[in-house]
């Protein structure tokens, strides 16, 4: 096994870990307790793969990308979690921590949501299992992202506006983490990336690592070898632990995650929390962050919401520091004309931030081999950034 969580669950050499108020550690472990005995439980297995079969899709399809191949003169393969349920590979997470909720006799779900993408994902599985759930999402974000907004109580799910300081997915998350600590025993925490305190990293990884253990299947059997470079983009960094766990012990299989540059890493409008952040602790775990000199963490940006999170799951970061894996950062202007690419090539619109992935494959093609094999995560479907990108490539 590549990380040391077996000596020290929870940590990922100097990151992760649990940075909480004393009354959420109890919830944390009960979460922790019910985790581990779910994934002892086959039966727990089989209705979370049969929910992911029937009802989100699964399993996605990886599709050689003949056009795309062409232009960047490799064998390219999209993993199509835009194809899933409710448009992302968010769902698979949901689905496992639905099922986890319901299992440990939980009344009600919490989230917490930026773009809505997360909180449209949890208030689909929610309804699934017919229990209430209430999103937090920042004033400022239940402004851009009205859209969202109206599909969660659609699914109904309640819908709380939280103030804070920038009213945007930081002070979503703090008040939802306040709000559990109140009501956890009725009320499961429903995470929506690989950070935040121990278990989430490690239970959100699990239930995203489906992408990878059938990408790995996938590949083997239509090329009979393991691919030489994954490709994802990193926002919390959960769609590409997925697709990058199952491949962790496969040295010859470079792994490349992909930040937001945003407007130019000089210019201090990006959120690409390892290619340019530092040591800190952020929502409950020790990771690297966007901050300044004094600890306070900073304001980010990036054209694609999703990515636009000030720090990382802290596997990642470890897997930075041990040069497991390879992060490199691409700008919303490269996201936006990938965008138009991947459209234009294969008849895919990919989201925004999957659109960071496959900007990177375009920047690499001078790297690339004839023979080699590379699979890009396409984490999204791209409708939802439409009317977004429309707005700003005509001005
Ligand atoms: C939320 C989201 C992301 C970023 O989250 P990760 O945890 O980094 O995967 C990426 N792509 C899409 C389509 C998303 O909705």
């Amino acid at each position: 096994m590549a990380t040391d969580e077996r000596t020290r669950p929870g940590y990922f050499g100097r990151y992760g870990g649990r940075y909480v108020a004393a009354t959420l550690l109890n919830a944390l472990e009960e979460l922790e307790a019910a985790f581990n005995a779910a994934m002892d439980d086959p039966a727990f297995h089989e209705e979370y793969h049969a929910i992911l079969r029937d009802y989100a899709g699964r399993p996605s399809p990886l599709y050689p990308a003949g056009r795309l191949s062409e232009r960047v003169g490799a064998k390219v393969y999209l993993k199509r979690e835009d194809l899933n349920h409710t448009g992302a590979h968010k769902i698979n997470n949901t689905v496992g921590q639905g099922l986890l909720a319901r299992r440990m006799g939980k009344r009600r779900i919490i989230a917490e949501t930026g773009a809505g993408q997360h909180g449209v994902a949890t208030a689909t599985v929610a309804a699934l299992l017919g229990l209430p759930c209430r999103v937090f999402m920042g004033v400022e974000d239940v402004r851009r992202q009205s859209l969202n907004v109206y599909r969660m109580k659609l699914l109904g799910a309640e819908v709380v506006p939280v103030e804070g300081l920038q009213g945007t997915l930081k002070d979503a998350c703090d008040e939802a983490m306040r709000y559990w600590m109140g009501t956890y025993e009725e009320s499961l925490y429903i995470f929506g990336s690989v950070a935040g305190p121990h278990p989430y990293p490690t239970m959100v990884r699990e239930f995203q690592r489906v992408i990878g253990d059938e990408a790995r299947a996938q590949v083997l059997e239509r090329e009979g070898r393991l691919p030489d470079k994954l490709v994802a983009c990193v926002g919390g960094g959960s769609n590409a632990m997925g697709l990058f766990y199952p491949f962790i012990g496969d040295e010859g299989v470079e792994l490349i995650g992909v930040e937001a540059a945003g407007h130019g890493i000089d210019t201090g409008l990006h959120s690409a929390s390892i290619c340019a952040g530092s040591f800190g602790v952020l929502d409950g775990t020790a990771t690297l962050i966007i901050q300044d000199e004094e600890g306070q963490v900073l304001p980010v940006h990036s054209v694609a919401p999703g990515l636009d999170y000030p720090g990382v799951g802290p596997e990642h970061a470890w897997m930075h520091d041990t040069g497991r894996a390879r992060y490199v950062c691409v700008t919303d202007e490269e996201a936006l004309a990938a965008f138009r690419t991947l459209a234009q090539l294969e008849g895919i619109i990919p989201a925004l931030e999957s659109a960071h992935a496959v900007a990177q494959v375009l920047n690499m093609a001078d790297e690339l081999n004839a023979g080699d094999i590379v699979i890009v995560n396409i984490s999204g479907r791209g409708d939802k950034d439409c009317e977004e990108v429309a707005r700003l490539t005509s001005e």
